[in-house]
């Protein structure tokens, strides 16, 4: 233990040093495919290595090859933020290694996940006796959500089999992990249809009503709508509420991908993202996309626990139990689960609801200075309706011109943002997300793409 001790204390003074200097290094990481898997042994140790060793090739082989999630200048998809108390609860978490399978392997790991969620619903606005449970991904979580959608629809699914013709909806915006859970599910593709949206890129719940009543009159099963908060291009709000009208209308599951918008509702004045979200049979949003929680954290709520519960329960002789328990392992695909909600407590304590909706707050106070500057450069246009924490934006010209100005300012290492494709125009992103991104660090970042569109792109 005298090893373990001493190396503890080595590396929490390093990942405090790391955190303190975060800024100072290139927030992208500087190795080509393959260089690690090159470096390092193609086998593994026969014997075992010492700690000194096994740290020095840490830091010369592994650290180039880390992109710094958790640095200021790091702009790109959500951008988010690994909180100093998460790091510590995810220590401590590492040491008492409990599982969550059954409420009696470890209490402590399930009831500290009915307290977190039970706050964090109280905090967002939403009905406090929804059933919570934490998943590891918001692609997980939807994929759990449309799996109940199912057997709420079809409820023969669990023993006979899923019904070959239902169907999903979302909009053309909607993130690609639904398809995908369609997709794995066997619902397949080409029964996911991408309703199309307004010119704010919200979903059309006109054009949603349509397409389900022309499924409808073609034999087909409407099973399931996903509307999402907060889209992953441009953040934008689908209206959920009239969504959700239709979905009670047609007998549909509703379910709503907050994954990155949602954590902004304990902000009273941004309670309006989740406007119509009561009416909804499940939820999904990540603290670890904008609550200051690292990867991975990942909130499925549901008004239907007994569905989930028919979709996924399933019990062993080896894992019965009489103790009358909460066993999170009858409500999803996972048996053996993490002490998540440990990071999750020790960050909603340390800051409280008024000192996270501060931090997202100041960051969508600081975005919207940034999309005012950027508006008001005619070199530039903005791309979509900027409310939260990302602007779209371009220079007026081909799409070429503007990949080669993203290409630029990642090139240039300081900063790092990302792209997307709207109506066929390539958009640049920049996500503010890390709790050390300042203002400062949005004036350095226009500055660097000014000054390239102006020496590389002269009008
Ligand atoms: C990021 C994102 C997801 C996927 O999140 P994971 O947790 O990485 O699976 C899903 N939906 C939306 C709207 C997102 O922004």
């Amino acid at each position: 233990m005298e090893e373990f001790r001493e190396w503890g204390h080595r590396l929490v003074d390093w990942v405090a040093d790391y955190l303190q200097n975060a800024g100072e290094r290139p927030v992208l990481h500087s190795v080509r495919p393959n260089d690690i898997v090159n470096a390092l042994p193609a086998r593994g140790p026969e014997q075992g290595e010492p700690m000194e060793r096994i740290w020095a090739d840490f830091e010369k082989i592994v650290l180039p090859g880390v992109t710094h999630w958790n640095h200021p200048n790091f702009l790109a998809y959500f951008a988010n933020t690994s909180a100093p108390p998460a790091i510590l609860a995810e220590f401590v978490a590492a040491a008492l290694n409990a599982n969550g399978i059954l409420w009696k392997t470890s209490p402590a790991v399930t009831e500290l996940e009915v307290v977190t969620l039970r706050w964090l619903l109280d905090w967002l606005g939403l009905p406090a006796e929804w059933f919570g449970m934490i998943l590891d991904t918001a692609s997980t979580s939807t994929l759990h959500a449309l799996a109940a959608a199912r057997v709420h629809v079809a409820p023969e699914t669990r023993d006979a089999g899923a019904p070959p013709n239902l169907v999903v909806y979302c909009s053309d915006q909607a993130h690609s992990s639904v398809e995908k859970g369609a997709m794995a599910l066997g619902f397949g593709r080409r029964q996911v249809r991408l309703i199309a949206s307004d010119e704010a890129f919200r979903m059309r719940a006109d054009a949603l009503q349509e397409t389900i009543r022309r499924d409808r009159a073609a034999g087909l099963l409407p099973c399931c709508v996903v509307a999402t908060v907060g889209t992953t291009s441009t953040t934008s709000v689908d209206p959920v509420r009239a969504i959700a009208e239709v979905a009670e209308r047609e007998g549909l599951w509703l379910h709503v991908d907050a994954a990155y918008a949602g954590s902004a509702a304990v902000a009273p004045e941004l309670r309006w993202l989740l406007d119509g979200c009561e009416r909804a049979d499940s939820l999904v949003f990540n603290p670890h996309k904008w609550l200051m929680v690292p990867v991975d954290c990942s909130v499925l709520y549901s008004r239907h626990p007994e569905t989930l519960q028919r979709a996924f329960s399933l019990v062993p002789p080896i894992l019965n139990t009489t103790d009358g328990g909460l066993n999170m392992m009858d409500y999803g695909v996972p048996l053996g689960r993490r002490f998540r909600s440990l990071k999750l407590w020790f960050v909603l304590r340390y800051y409280g609801r008024e000192g996270l909706a501060q931090v997202i707050r100041e960051q969508v106070a600081m975005t919207a200075e940034l999309r005012d500057r950027i508006a008001a450069d005619s070199r530039f246009e903005i791309c979509a309706p900027c409310n939260l924490s990302v602007v779209c934006f371009r220079l007026r010209g081909t799409n070429e011109a503007n990949s080669r100005l993203l290409e630029a300012v990642n090139r240039g290492g300081r900063f790092f943002l990302s792209q997307t494709v709207l109506g066929g125009r390539v958009v640049l992103r920049i996500a503010v997300g890390n709790m050390w991104t300042k203002r400062e660090t949005l004036d350095a970042v226009w500055g660097e793409i000014e000054r390239l569109a102006r020496t590389a792109f002269p009008e």
